[in-house]
């Protein structure tokens, strides 16, 4: 998606570490508008695909999905919670990720009330990169006996091997921005070519 790389071109910082930083439009301050088109992205290229639910995980995927769902028929958004929390009862989906940008493990946790067996679900994400957080979202699906009918990713890192991994295990992953490569000295960032 050209606009979304002109953005990360224009605003997106290279950190120590393989790290992105994008927070004037994604990650801290949010172009609702941004969201909105890469929704209908999103939409253009899963047309088809029958959708039940989106699931994302917090908390830089929520925006993102909420703006999504118009485009998918309005429907529901589930995100995952990281932590426990009073709001948090009755049975529950848990899983282990590990946070990239953190470097510890968390919880991910989805009410079973929420994703029923038989439901169809498109993962949103913010990032991809090693593909722990997708992983995450992918086995509490599994828990809940539903089924991943594809991954929108707003910005992959394809240098690091989560989209790879995931393409291989069957799931379509439809990343918006692929960086091909980053460079903290310069800030060059370069995206591969998509053909969609
Ligand atoms: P993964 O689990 O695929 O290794 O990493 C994906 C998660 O880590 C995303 O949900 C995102 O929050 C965070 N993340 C990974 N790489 C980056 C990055 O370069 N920049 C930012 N802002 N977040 C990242």
């Amino acid at each position: 998606m050209r606009e979304l790389e002109e953005r990360i071109r224009q605003e997106g910082i290279v950190r120590e570490g393989n790290v992105l930083k994008v927070d004037s439009f994604l990650n801290h301050q949010c172009d609702v508008d941004l969201y909105n088109r890469m929704g209908a992205e999103w939409a253009r290229r899963f047309k088809g695909v029958p959708v039940d639910k989106i699931l994302t995980i917090e908390a830089s995927g929520i925006g993102i999905a909420c703006a999504t769902a118009p485009h998918f028929n309005n429907v529901p958004v589930v995100f995952a919670r990281k932590s426990q929390s009073i709001n948090l009862d009755g049975e529950q989906y848990v899983a282990k990720v590990h946070s990239y940008t953190h470097g510890n493990d968390n919880t991910v946790i989805v009410a079973k009330r929420f994703l029923k067996p038989g439901e169809n679900v498109l993962l949103i994400d913010d990032f991809l990169a090693n593909g722990c957080a997708l992983d995450g979202l992918i086995e509490i699906c599994k828990q809940a006996k539903a089924t991943v009918v594809g991954i929108g990713v707003a910005i992959e890192k394809g240098f690091q091997p989560g989209g790879k991994r995931l393409r291989e295990a069957g799931y379509d992953v439809e990343s918006l921005a692929i960086v091909k490569s980053m460079d903290v000295a310069t800030g060059d960032i370069e995206f591969e070519a998509q053909s969609n």
